[in-house]
């Protein structure tokens, strides 16, 4: 059955080869309209699977995935002309363009963090290409599963967009047919699976993988606006987003103060006991109690080995609760400084010189973002020039994801390819070279067989050429 579906997809994809613009628009519109149409569920979904506050899905699933899809319908027309380029002098009386061809059949494989905005936003790119999609939703967030399901099978017709629910087994087992891209968001370890399966085909693959992010303060930054950002971001979704301030590198004269700051804007947003918190609406869950027991030992293992709470620490494993908690004294050699927390708790390192921080990071895997807190532009060129991450946000958390003329994606461990507005539209095309040379263009042909010590000589001379 899946090849079968695989096989349509393919057909639908080489149909769409030739599409008037006005046709993918439609595709687009289509799901636009159904996500307008199924809102309130999508929300609903969302706080079912793993109580994330209405704000929260509005703001980082709806809003993002809406300014993704306007953007494209804005630009579909443009992305898909078929575009001139450069031809160098040597290639005398030909012509060169590129044009974006669909791949064929797509396989989206989404996490459970962003359950909606993280499965659609990929499809909108692989509509805006013309590509037939197969989707596999996550099954820990088996609510929005169940909705991704209906709302798509009620939008479009399995050849162009289909949606099969599962687990690892049922990636398994896609992983066996022919797909020509495989897209997945998820962690490094599983993203080495998929793309061990993915080359039985050869299909190609975008990988969206998570990691350590490093948050860096220095005593330059604007202090109190940057507690507020990096508060608003690690506890947003609990801290469950991949590109979360994942720990925090403060400058050691300012640490005492920032600290403080911090502990007041956690009390902020989220009320000053522990009860308040605990009850407070605008705080979400940990979405399993695999990963509540996870965070738990993480951090009773920092805790064992001297750090110390400067707030927080609670862990309800019963109501997947995990307080916003911060940590001191964080050795680097800790398990909770060794794997990526996808959680509530922001482990504190100092440093004297910005270079120790450098170091830091080129020691450790690419992250899939480094944000930097800073006034001092000095600081800001040595982090921009001295270190490699997907993105790197200076000054602010989360919302560069939201401008569709940046890609987003990772490097090394982090990730592979990129995605978002036209770096989308090419992640699910082919970028076709056409060539074409004019009748009667001769330079070329001097240099054809038998050669001869003239031939010899005009190739030296044409090394010379720009
Ligand atoms: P995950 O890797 O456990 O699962 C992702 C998907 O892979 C799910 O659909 C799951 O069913 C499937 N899967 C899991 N194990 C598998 C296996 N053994 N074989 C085949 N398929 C398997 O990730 P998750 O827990 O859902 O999400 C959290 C991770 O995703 C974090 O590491 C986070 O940083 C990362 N993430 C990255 C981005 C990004 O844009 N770069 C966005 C969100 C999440």
């Amino acid at each position: 059955m899946i090849e079968q579906l695989v096989m349509h997809q393919k057909d639908f994809a080489i149909h769409s080869r030739n599409d008037n613009p006005l046709t993918r628009l439609e595709h687009i519109e289509k799901l636009e309209q159904a996500i307008l149409d199924h809102q309130s569920e999508l929300c609903q979904a969302l706080y079912e699977d793993f109580k994330k506050p209405e704000v929260e899905a509005m703001l980082s699933e709806i809003l993002p995935l809406m300014k993704e899809v306007r953007f494209a319908k804005k630009n579909i027309k443009k992305w898909m002309k078929q575009r001139r380029v450069k031809t160098p002098a040597l290639l005398l009386t030909s012509s060169s363009y590129t044009r974006l061809e669909p791949l064929g059949a797509c396989l989206i494989i989404s996490p459970w963090n962003y359950p909606i905005y993280l499965t659609l936003s990929p499809l909108v790119s692989a509509l805006a290409a013309g590509n037939g999609v197969t989707i596999k939703p996550s099954e820990f967030a088996p609510k929005c599963s169940r909705i991704l399901h209906s709302l798509l099978a009620k939008t479009f017709k399995p050849n162009q967009v289909s949606v099969i629910e599962g687990g690892p087994e049922t990636t398994t087992e896609l992983l066996k047919h022919p797909f020509d891209h495989v897209f997945f968001t998820g962690s490094t370890a599983v993203g080495k699976i998929i793309m061990r399966g993915a080359s039985e085909y050869l299909a190609r693959v975008t990988l969206e993988l998570g990691g350590k992010s490093p948050t860096i303060v220095d005593n330059s930054a604007n202090l109190q606006e940057a507690a507020k950002k990096i508060v608003w971001a690690k506890f947003f979704n609990a801290g469950q987003t991949c590109i979360a301030p994942d720990y925090l590198f403060v400058q050691a004269d300012v640490y005492n103060h920032f600290v403080r700051l911090l502990k007041e804007e956690i009390e902020n947003s989220f009320g000053k006991s522990k009860d308040a918190q605990k009850s407070s609406n605008s705080f979400a869950r940990i979405i399993n109690t695999k990963h509540t027991v996870r965070l738990k030992g993480l951090l009773e293992n920092a805790l064992a080995n001297n750090s110390s709470l400067l707030c927080g620490g609670e862990v309800d494993v019963e109501s997947r609760y995990v307080a916003p908690t911060l940590l001191d004294k964080v050795e680097p050699g800790t398990e909770i400084m060794n794997q990526e927390i996808f959680g509530p708790v922001l482990p504190i390192l100092t440093f004297k010189d910005l270079q120790e921080v450098v170091t830091y990071v080129n020691n450790h895997p690419k992250p899939l973002m480094i944000y930097l807190y800073s006034n001092s532009s000095f600081n800001i060129k040595k982090i921009t020039k001295e270190t490699s991450s997907g993105s790197l946000s200076i000054n602010d958390s989360l919302i560069s994801l939201m401008n569709p003329h940046l890609p987003f994606g990772g490097v090394g461990a982090s990730g592979l390819g990129s995605y978002h507005g036209e770096f989308g539209m090419e992640a699910f095309s082919h970028k076709k070279a056409i060539f074409k040379q004019g009748w009667g263009g001769k330079a070329i042909k001097l240099l054809y067989p038998p050669y001869n010590e003239g031939k010899l000589k005009l190739v030296k001379n044409l090394l010379k050429l720009p």
